[in-house]
């Protein structure tokens, strides 16, 4: 195995093996571009050193020739006394983990060689300032002396002089301060600060490989979901400086906009400063197009190399240089992170331009953008004092009272109040809250603490970690730095906020939302094509136009009425994939199920079947006119019966007070019986889905005649109904074909009276691992499978659905036991083989078996990958999600 690659070998595709940063400063080299010379360490050596706890044998010649080569090249040796060449060694893993790992630069200097780099550049106070900055960075990252030593160091050698910037010490003073410093790195780590550069360098190396494990390094990458076993690569660098003088300078670029997407020059330069100088904040920066004053004949070659660079990696770069004494060189480039508006902008720029095709412009955005783009969001017009800035853990715009506890959110928001429910930190204790809140605030965790998780999968804005805000729970304030940063703002319980869990910000006072323009174009209120027409909006157009072209899932929708419906065929919904009758039997028609549901004789319950009839009837037929001409799949009742009864806790206290009292009443006392009777332990495994159908006579044949005669009755209206039935829940044929055989009877009946064929499908769910197991037998009686992934998810891991996310899940997503909840996205290894499996069962008995997934994963755009992959026909999920649904079809077909 090769560990050691120079710039000159690798190039951009190699990131696994060369790290982000080594990869693409190989590709600038081989482009021509000036980048310092200098080669990579592996990700691979990293592993070996990771796992062995040393360096792999063969890196040490191997980094010898390399280093051998790069002096060749330089003319001068590592290290040298009188001329020195000096190294930077960084970290560069696959994914970016900005200031995750270590750094050090100005490797090489010693005792002997300050003098060389004295008289190189010409600068005493130079060469001496490089060498303390390499004793600080050298002893804190590598051998782990406390930085607070060395910065109280310079600040006492700044007092005794009774000066207050650095750029005040003179080269005397900065060489006392280098005495000093390498007698901090004796008391604390017994030894002397290495004067053999090589051994500076190797040890630097083997820093950067161990920080690839330190606890902020770990938890950043759980965050961001970046696997623990990448490992980093290493980039020795020859140094360049940047502080040298007012012809040299350092600076950071932009090929476009990262927020809007416009070509132009973004950016900032610094004069005669080294790069932390920039992130130190120690100067201001100027805007880079005032470079074009300060070094004209850098600033042209920086254009054409911005250009150049644009058109190779035919996307938006960032970009980080260096001008030393009037030379320029390039330190890094990579694709540039953007806001998700400029994501879709840059994509359709980029085809305009020629550099990209549509397939490729796909691949650019991805449906967590357009969904983040789908948010209401605050008028960023409007003046707005903004108390601090949180993690943005959940996203949305959301105002409310502020509300310290739990208890207060759902008592404030029973009586129609918006709260926020702001907390230090949440636990499973406030559920309660964070459904009733408008949003959640939090001072403490991460985006996987509990508020996070629990937040996101709800749906729920939520900002945490907003450490400069302090939480009060009990004194039930919350208190931030007032903006000029001298005084305080305290926020009492009552008092209005507003939390924007798109960028983490959080405001005093209500600031106003403004619909999304993007939600306004999908709603048929805002055209593509008009005049006026938002930049985003047009791009958003056409890329959805791109996907859809593509694409080969159809998306439906989930829904239950006819104003869902039409806004999910807005939205582009191509049919229902999930109508929950059991949501049309709640309000006041709870009370005929409740009838059902003790009816005690044959009479009793055909009257309610009876009266329910029409009411099931006229919601299909809103629901078929609403989806003319497009499949409806309509699912038989599913819930277990206790659900439309009251609850067995209120019940049996209401009934015993009213015995105490002696006016206990009969209807009570039956319900309570009925109650008890129909209680479970554990009710989403006990009588609901295709059970009920088996055990309550007429319910399943009710709801087969309401949605036949709804059927029969739009056909009359020379509708076009194409409705679909769908039985919950079966754990094998039999089941399935007891509820066909009764259907088929009922479809027949309507049929007859009709005088027309109603082209009535039956099919059923598949959300049980023994129905995926048996699909192959079920399929003998299904015309369709719908994978109900939700159930499917609860029942091959044994989660509760109902309980997990809010008790045990936020310890499995820090432990990283699963980086998302199976719940939110599809479990590939285990719940998804089920399902590739029950695909080709299914098929293998009928081959034109129509197959869809109506569980939340198919809005989830990872899932939907994969669905698209096993070959199922469409993906149901919520209105809302059907846009990136769209888009992800059209992204995994691209
Ligand atoms: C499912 O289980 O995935 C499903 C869609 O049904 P429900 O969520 O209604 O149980
Ligand atoms: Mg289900």
């Amino acid at each position: 195995r090769k560990f050691v690659y120079d710039f000159t070998e690798g190039n951009k595709d190699l990131k696994d093996l060369l790290g982000g940063k080594g990869a693409n400063l190989a590709e600038m080299t081989n482009l021509g571009l000036p980048v310092p010379p200098g080669f990579t360490i592996t990700t691979e050596a990293c592993k070996v050193y990771l796992e062995t706890g040393a360096e792999p044998p063969a890196l040490r010649d191997e980094v010898s020739a390399h280093l051998s080569a790069l002096e060749a090249t330089m003319g001068k040796k590592l290290g040298q006394a009188d001329d020195p060449l000096l190294v930077s060694v960084r970290s560069g893993a696959k994914f970016s983990m900005p200031g995750m790992m270590d750094t050090v630069l100005n490797i090489g200097l010693s005792d002997a060689s300050v003098a060389g780099l004295t008289q190189q550049s010409g600068d005493e106070r130079f060469a001496w300032d490089s060498y303390r900055r390499l004793i600080q960075m050298f002893g804190k990252t590598v051998l782990g002396v406390d930085g607070d030593l060395f910065e109280e160091a310079i600040e006492e050698a700044k007092q005794a002089k009774g000066v207050t910037v650095d750029i005040d010490l003179d080269a005397g003073d900065l060489r006392r301060i280098v005495e000093r410093f390498k007698g901090i790195v004796r008391e604390e780590t017994g030894r002397s600060f290495p004067q053999d550069p090589r051994e500076q360098m190797d040890l630097a190396v083997c820093a950067v490989f161990d920080s690839w494990n330190t606890d902020r390094a770990k938890l950043y990458r759980r965050q961001e979901r970046i696997p623990g076993d990448l490992g980093t690569a290493v980039n020795v660098c020859s140094m360049v400086f940047g502080n040298l003088g007012p012809d040299s300078g350092t600076g950071v670029a932009f090929t476009r906009d990262p927020a809007s997407g416009q070509q132009g020059v973004y950016g900032d330069y610094l004069q005669n400063a080294q790069g932390e100088d920039v992130v130190a904040g120690i100067r201001n920066t100027v805007p880079l197009a005032d470079l074009e004053q300060l070094d004209k004949k850098s600033y042209d070659q920086l254009m054409e190399i911005m250009e150049t660079l644009e058109t190779h990696y035919k996307d938006l770069c960032d970009i980080e240089f260096t001008i030393e004494r009037g030379q320029l060189w390039m330190l890094q480039t990579r694709v540039g992170k953007r806001t998700a508006g400029a994501a879709f902008r840059i994509a359709t720029q980029l085809v305009d331009q020629g550099l990209i095709d549509e397939a490729e412009a796909l691949q650019r955005v991805n449906g967590a953008q357009l969904a983040q783009l789908m948010f209401p969001r605050f008028d960023e017009t409007a003046a707005s004092e903004q108390l601090g800035r949180g993690i943005a853990a959940s996203p949305g715009a959301a105002v409310g009272k502020a509300v310290f506890d739990s208890y207060t959110a759902v008592k404030w928001s029973r009586s129609g109040e918006k709260v926020i429910l702001i907390r230090r930190e949440t636990n499973p204790d406030d559920l309660n809250g964070m459904i009733a809140a408008e949003g959640i605030l939090t001072s403490r965790g991460g985006k996987t603490s509990h508020a996070a998780v629990v937040a996101r999968g709800m749906g729920k804005t939520c900002v945490c970690g907003a450490e400069e805000l302090e939480v009060d729970t009990k004194k039930r304030c919350l208190t931030a730095k007032s903006p000029d940063g001298k005084g305080r703002v305290v926020v009492e319980e009552g008092d209005v906020i507003s939390i924007d869990g798109s960028n983490g910000k959080v405001y005093l006072g209500e600031v106003p939302v403004v619909p999304s323009p993007v939600v306004e174009y999908f709603e048929g209120r805002m055209h593509a094509g008009a005049e006026d027409a938002d930049d985003l909006v047009k791009a958003v157009h056409r890329i959805m136009a791109y996907a859809d072209r593509v694409r080969r899932l159809r998306v439906r929708a989930n829904a239950d009425n006819a104003e869902d419906a039409a806004r999910a065929r807005r939205f582009g919904a191509q049919g229902i994939g999930l109508c929950r009758t059991e949501h049309m039997f709640l309000g006041e028609r709870r009370e005929l199920v409740e009838r059902l549901i003790l009816a005690d004789t044959d009479e009793e319950r055909d009257a309610s079947l009876n009266a329910l009839l029409p009411l099931q009837k006229a919601d299909f037929v809103e629901l078929f006119e609403a989806m003319d001409g497009l499949p409806v799949t309509v699912r038989l009742l599913d819930p277990p019966l206790h659900e439309f009864l009251p609850d067995i806790t209120e019940l049996s206290v209401r009934v015993a007070l009213a015995e105490a009292r002696k006016d206990s009443n009969e209807n009570d006392l039956r319900l309570l019986q009925a109650v008890h009777k129909l209680h479970e332990q554990n009710p989403m495994l006990g009588l609901r889905g295709v059970r009920l159908g088996l055990v309550i006579p007429g319910l399943f044949a009710m709801q087969v005649r309401a949605i036949a005669e709804a059927a029969a009755e739009r056909r009359t209206a020379n509708g076009d109904p194409r409705a679909e039935i769908m039985i919950p829940l079966v754990g094998t044929v039999q089941e399935l074909e007891f509820v066909r055989e009764e259907a088929e009877r009922v479809i027949a009946e309507v049929e007859a009276a009709a005088g027309a064929d109603l082209k009535l499908t039956i099919g059923t769910m598949i959300e049980l691992p023994r129905a995926a197991l048996t699909a192959g037998q079920i399929a003998e009686a299904a015309e369709f499978f719908s994978f109900g992934t939700n159930d499917l998810t609860q029942t091959v891991w044994g989660f509760s659905r109902d309980d997990v996310e809010a008790s045990f899940f936020t310890a499995y997503l820090e432990k990283g036991i699963f980086g998302v909840s199976p719940f939110e996205t599809i479990d590939r290894d285990g719940v998804g083989s089920l399902v590739r499996n029950a695909v080709e069962a299914g098929r293998a008995t009928r081959p034109d078996i129509k197959l869809g997934v109506c569980g939340e994963h198919g809005g989830d755009p990872e899932s939907v990958h994969f669905f698209h992959e096993v070959g199922l026909d469409y993906v149901s999920c919520s209105p809302f999600r059907i846009p990136v649904a769209r888009l992800e079809a059209g992204r995994a077909a691209a």
